[in-house]
Formats: structure tokens, sequence, C-alpha cells
């Protein structure tokens, strides 16, 4: 193992430069500093005395590091107490990233806090000459998250969804997906590449998701049908981070969501039974997505 390889095992503390209220329960704080993220990685955040859990990238630049989060319990509501000027721990990054192809036609789904890490991709595409439809969904308007920083990109299409019709169109962003998947079909592969077929719109190369797991559950079959590849961020309980623990394993290829994921290709997770049917918490037990709380 090398030292660099070591070091991002271990916690370093970041000081917090910068605190934005993106919402009532949504914070992005921006630490002083970088941890070499590449777009979808995640660090774990440590609160020494209360716990330790892991946190997408919303944005690395080479000099500072933006968390994106949704104060919701324990950890969560206390980080969300700390102050400009505060010191905490992060460790990482893990895991895989989003990748493309420099100009490619690449769609983005982001629901709730996937919002963030779909931003950092954004940016980055953008800067390889890739053209972007971006999907943002939520409950209603106020709880659409990165929208003036996505509308400030070039090359970007922004698209909106909510639950109530507060803000573009009724229903949810999957809906605009279809849409869009449908009314641009990729290529087949004996089209690919010949000149005989009329190009009425820009047929989407990939598509990219981060959101509840039953969002990707829909985007991976969409994908599937359309014949799109798809690229989509899981989320399972982890505590190491690197891989040794194994509580982030997957039935039934036993890959582990922080070092083969959390950015997985969908002809994986289409092997994967337990995707949009249950997951595990902290000792192992199983949840299915549709149990009542
Ligand atoms: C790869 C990955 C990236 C994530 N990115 C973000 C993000 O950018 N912003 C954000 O707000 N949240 C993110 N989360 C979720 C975040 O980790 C949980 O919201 C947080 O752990 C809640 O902790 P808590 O103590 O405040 O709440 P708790 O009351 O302890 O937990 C609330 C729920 O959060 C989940 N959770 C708790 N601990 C963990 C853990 N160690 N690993 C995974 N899930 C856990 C469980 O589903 C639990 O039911 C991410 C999770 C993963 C796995």
């Amino acid at each position: 193992m090398t030292a660099i390889q070591l070091q991002s095992r271990l916690p370093r503390t970041y000081r917090i430069k910068a605190i934005k209220q993106e919402t009532e329960m949504v914070r992005t704080f921006t630490f002083d500093g970088s941890l070499g993220a590449k777009p979808g990685q995640f660090v774990m955040v440590w609160m020494p005395g209360v716990d330790e859990v892991p946190m997408s990238v919303a944005e690395d630049d080479g000099a500072v590091t933006r968390i994106t989060f949704f104060a919701v319990g324990d950890m969560t509501n206390e980080f969300a107490k700390l102050q400009v000027g505060d010191l905490a721990g992060l460790r990482g990054p893990f895991g895989t990233h989003y990748e493309w192809e420099p100009g490619q036609h690449i769609v983005l789904v982001a629901g709730g806090y996937g919002a963030a890490p779909m931003y950092f991709v954004a940016k980055e595409t953008v800067g390889h000459g890739c053209t972007l439809e971006v999907i943002i969904g939520a409950r209603s308007k106020e709880h659409l998250l990165f929208l003036k920083e996505m509308e400030a990109l070039p090359h970007v299409s922004l698209h909106l969804a909510t639950n109530d019709g507060s803000a573009g169109y009724k229903g949810f962003n999957v809906d605009i997906l279809e849409k869009l998947l449908s009314s641009c079909p990729r290529p087949t592969k004996s089209q690919r590449g010949s000149s005989t077929r009329e190009e009425k719109c820009l047929p989407i190369d990939q598509v990219f998701g981060c959101g509840p797991e039953m969002m990707l559950k829909r985007i991976s079959e969409m994908c599937g049908k359309y014949e799109v590849p798809a690229q989509l961020s899981m989320e399972r309980y982890m505590k190491c981070g690197y891989g040794l623990c194994g509580n982030c394993v997957i039935d039934p290829l036993g890959i582990r969501m922080c070092e083969e994921g959390p950015v997985v290709k969908n002809e994986v997770l289409l092997k994967l039974k337990e995707f949009g049917e249950y997951h595990r918490d902290d000792l192992g037990k199983k949840h299915r997505f549709d149990e009542k709380k």
C-alpha cells in the first residue's frame, strides 16, 4: 500500500470555509482543502464522539471540497450545528466514479441530494465538451437543489419535475427521462457510424443517475428497454469505506458498494437481486424498500 492510499483511509481534519443554507433541511459545507475526489465518489464524514457517515462529494475543484447534506438523524443534525471556522474529519475519497467520453450527449437524473454529485458531474463533463440534459426532481419547488448552479453551466438543458407541479413538469423526473429516451432513440448497431440515418435530435449516449433507489430502479429498467448505457449511484450502509468490513456487500454477487460502487454500471445492476427490493442496516438485517417504517 502506498503512503497516499493509507493516508486516505485515515481521517484528516478540514476547516469549514463557507456554509450555504440550500433549503430548510439541506446545507452545503465548503471545506478548505481538496481530497482529489472525482464525480460520484464519497467521503466518510467524522464528528468525534458522535458518528461517522458516508457523503457524496458535491464538488472538489482542487482547492475546496463541498458536501451537501440533509439533517435527518443523530449525526447529520449535530453536523448541521457546525459553523464557519469549525473542523470536521474527512476520510477518502472512496469508491467508483462516473465515466464518460469527451463530446458525449448525457442525461443526468437527480432526486433529493443526488443533485449535488450530479452538479459535480455536470461541471466536469461540460469541461470535456459534453452536452447535457439535466433532470432534477423534488417534492415541490422549494426542495429543488442546484438549479442556479446548473443554469450557469454551458451546454446544459435543464428539465424540472415536481410532485405537486409547483415548478416544471407535474410528476416524476423519470417520466421526463422516458420522453427523452423515446423521442430520440439511440441508433441501432447497424445505424451507428452510417450517414444514411437522418439526425433529427441528438441521441443519448449515456444516462447517469443519483437519488432514491426506487427512482434508480426505474432508470435502470428504462435504459435496459431503450438499450442506453447507464451508471447509477447505489447507497448501502457503510462503515469502513474501503472494503474491509463487508457491511455493504450486495446480493447475489457479493460486491462491496464502497469499493465496486457507489457508481455501478447498469449491466451489473441488472444482476443484483436486492437492487430496488431490499437493503441491510448496520447489523446486516434486511429491510424491504416497501416495508412500513
Ligand atoms: C455512498 C453514499 C453517499 C451519500 N451521500 C449523501 C449526501 O451527499 N448527502 C446526504 O445528506 N446523505 C448522503 N448519504 C446518506 C447519509 O450517509 C445518511 O443520511 C446519514 O448517514 C444519516 O446519518 P444520521 O446519523 O444523521 O441519521 P440516522 O438516523 O442514523 O440514519 C438515517 C438513515 O440514514 C442511513 N444511514 C445511517 N448511517 C449510515 C451509514 N453509515 N451508511 C449509509 N447509510 C446510513 C440509513 O438509511 C438510516 O436509516 C449517503 C450515503 C451513502 C451510502
